[in-house]
């Protein structure tokens, strides 16, 4: 059975982290994908902004109705900060043999591979499915497999619709009272509204 982890800080989640699921499900014949909000991640330290339970029922919302999405809570309850080889040793003993793990992540991403904990050990619990989008400017792929020689057999291309939107600039719109323009599920605009998330958001302050 082959699951696709959809690791991020989802604050808050946008109809960009949906394309993507939805494309590496298409294209990588997903049975399921797990989004992982992360707790601290270590490469992000000004962020999460909102705490972990809101990150993760903004999730909860935005992926309800399609049971093939999933949320799951692993990062938000470790403590310190979130490294993905922990997370894919959990899953992968949880999950068992017969479980592919297949890692989807944007180029952005991808660029600070080689920065993460242990990125050999995670090249063998998991394959990298890395989002192409139209409109990317060209990834330096012979430098990346140079620092990174193990990815060489391990990577898969996927390509998603171009979502121009990312979470900081959700972050903003809210704190200046732009509207969020159907860039986030509807049930994810009326929880941000009802909760009065990032009303003052800026980064490395927490408004919730
Ligand atoms: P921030 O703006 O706070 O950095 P973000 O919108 O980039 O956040 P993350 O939660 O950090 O969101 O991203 C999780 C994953 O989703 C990453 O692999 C990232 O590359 C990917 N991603 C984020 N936004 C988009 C988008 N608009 N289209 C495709 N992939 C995206």
């Amino acid at each position: 059975m082959n699951i696709g982890i959809l690791g991020g800080t989802f604050d808050p989640v946008h109809l960009g982290h949906l394309s993507i699921a939805n494309a590496a499900m298409d294209q990588a014949t997903l049975e399921r994908v797990l989004f992982i909000p992360a707790g601290q991640p270590r490469l992000k330290q000004a962020e999460p902004v909102a705490s972990a339970d809101h990150r993760i029922e903004m999730v909860r919302r935005a992926i309800e109705g399609n049971p093939r999405f999933q949320v799951c809570d692993a990062e938000v309850r470790r403590p310190g900060p979130t490294y993905s080889v922990d997370t894919l040793v959990e899953l992968s003993a949880k999950l068992g043999p017969g479980t592919d793990l297949f890692f989807i992540l944007g180029m952005d991403v991808l660029d600070q591979f080689d920065q993460w904990k242990d990125p050999e050990r995670v090249l063998t619990l998991c394959r990298l499915l890395v989002l192409d989008r139209p409109g990317e400017r060209g990834f330096d792929w012979p430098g990346f497999y140079n620092r990174v020689p193990k990815a060489k057999d391990r990577v898969q291309i996927v390509t998603a619709p171009l979502v121009d939107v990312s979470a900081t600039e959700l972050r903003r719109r809210v704190a200046v009272g732009e509207p969020l323009d159907g860039q986030v599920p509807d049930a994810v605009a009326e929880y941000i509204q009802e909760q009065g998330l990032y009303l003052t958001a800026r980064e490395g302050r927490r408004a919730s």
